[in-house]
């Protein structure tokens, strides 16, 4: 595995990362624009909103409500499970945030007054007031559509599709594993976050399999009968990993989505009827909108209907839903597109606080899967505001998608892209510095890392 040197980073921020997230904005254009503008979520949706509208001017008000200390990405996540990155390197705070002059607060928001345009935080204390709100909560899991399956049994069977202890709880348990003992992942229908995020981590968990634990393996029970970069994936379960992965995709017969599991023995129950006892379970569930966006109304079932030119809330005046919790028509749920919906929404936000006019947004996606060492494959295209049927929706341009039979220098290519899209992503986002990318098992903390706990309570 290379490892990113500073001239690495500075060239391929040029190349694949920075440039192809959201601008920067000018300081000059949107001079006039002052007000309170509130962010819900420190990921990287709400961060780059921050970031930028405090870049482009000081004198807006920005405070950002995000009650973790420290924010793990779950993008590179599966990177970390396959031993490729420690824990530490996909862990990023909030204090050059801070020194970008936004009011960090590390709290919840518990509930929003659309009328009053005030926020009230779990902490109590005056509300926070707005002239703008953005919520950006990521998601929220579904537990009570597996039977069995909670918070708690979370604790003993993560998933892992939030970043943080669940992240690390389940490398723990990777690391704990007996040689020859079985793992089980469990695979959502859509919509969830990142699409090809599952296939990515079944690569990165038979990885740690082989090199670490080379009897046991891996079972993967989907919802779905198609899954994203299908081919490719399919290619690298067989190329690399072909004693190692049972891959079972939904089809006529079989139904794969998880009914039920038992944490009290590991077993797994499939809607098919068949029922696998897990050594490890990684059960990812169906997701929801942070459950924030529901209390503050503007949820339409699961998600958040939003206007596609600005990412403005199509049911509530003022306030932006960006990121994971919005519907953004083909746009997948993923840290690239919130950026890029982020950028849009802070030129959207001057603008509209300086009277000025304002301009559709145009969106991009870029999402890079590793399948093995120096090996990776991405899907991606740019989405444009269009009319049809006299609806508003986001048209895909220029679509590409990596291809099976790849050689190992385009790969090799890829992978070198996605590395310097991350370095370069998180010193936008939290200014942290390039770190090595060397895995870090004998550094890793020995307690659960407490960097999704909230601050104390004053
Ligand atoms: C395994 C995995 C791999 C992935 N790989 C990639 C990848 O390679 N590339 C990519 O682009 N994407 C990837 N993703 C997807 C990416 O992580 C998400 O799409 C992205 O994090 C969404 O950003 P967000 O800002 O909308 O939400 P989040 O990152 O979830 O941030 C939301 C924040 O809001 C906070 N919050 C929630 N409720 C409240 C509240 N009430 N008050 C205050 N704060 C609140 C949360 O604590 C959280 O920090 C991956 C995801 C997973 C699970």
């Amino acid at each position: 595995m290379s490892s990113l040197t500073r001239r690495d980073f500075t060239r391929l921020a040029a190349v694949g990362g920075l440039a192809a997230t959201a601008p920067f904005l000018s300081k000059h254009s949107f001079g006039q624009a002052a007000g309170k503008v509130v962010v819900i979520g420190g990921g990287p949706g709400g961060v780059t909103v921050a970031n930028r509208l405090k870049a482009a001017n000081a004198a807006i008000d920005v405070t950002l409500v995000e009650p973790k200390q420290k924010y793990t990405t779950c993008f590179y996540s599966n990177l970390y499970l396959g031993g490729f990155r420690s824990f530490q390197s996909i862990t990023h705070d909030y204090s050059v945030v801070r020194k970008r002059g936004i009011n960090v607060i590390s709290d919840k928001a518990v509930a929003v007054d659309t009328t009053a345009k005030t926020v009230t935080l779990e902490r109590g204390g005056a509300a926070l007031a707005y002239d703008r709100l953005v919520l950006a909560p990521g998601i929220d899991m579904k537990f009570d559509s597996v039977e069995g399956y909670s918070a708690d049994a979370a604790e003993i069977m993560p998933h892992a599709w939030q970043g943080g202890p669940q992240t690390w709880l389940l490398k723990q348990k990777l690391l704990a594993l007996s040689d020859g003992e079985i793992v089980v992942m469990t695979v959502p229908g859509n919509p969830y976050r990142c699409p090809p995020g599952p296939y990515e981590r079944a690569c990165m968990i038979a990885h740690f399999l082989k090199t670490r634990k080379p009897k046991s393996k891996l079972l993967v029970f989907d919802a779905k009968k198609t899954i994203s970069k299908q081919a490719v994936f399919e290619e690298a379960f067989s190329e690399f990993y072909k004693d190692i992965i049972e891959f079972n995709l939904t089809n006529e017969i079989d139904d794969f989505a998880v009914q039920r599991v038992d944490v009290s023995t590991g077993d797994v129950f499939l809607k098919s009827g068949r029922k696998e006892r897990a050594a490890v379970a990684n059960i990812i569930p169906p997701q929801k909108a942070g459950v924030i966006a529901a209390m503050a109304g503007v949820t339409e079932g699961d998600w958040c209907p939003v206007h596609p030119e600005n990412f403005t809330s199509a049911k509530v005046k003022d306030v932006y839903v960006l990121g994971d919790a919005a519907i953004a028509a083909d746009m997948p749920k993923s840290a690239f597109t919130a950026v890029s919906q982020a950028g849009v929404v802070a030129e959207d936000i001057i603008a509209d606080l300086s009277s000025k006019p304002r301009v559709a947004g145009k969106y991009r996606n870029t999402c890079w899967s590793m399948v093995a060492p120096d090996n990776s494959a991405k899907i991606g295209g740019d989405y444009i505001p269009a009319m049809k049927d006299g609806k508003a929706f986001l048209e895909v341009h220029d679509p590409f998608v990596s291809k099976p039979g790849e050689s190992g220098d385009l790969r090799r290519e890829t992978y070198n892209e996605s590395a310097g899209w991350y370095a370069s992503l998180v010193a936008d986002l939290y200014g942290t510095e390039p770190k090595s990318a060397e895995p870090d098992d004998a550094a890793e903390p020995a307690a659960a890392p407490a960097v999704a706990a909230p601050a104390p309570k004053r």
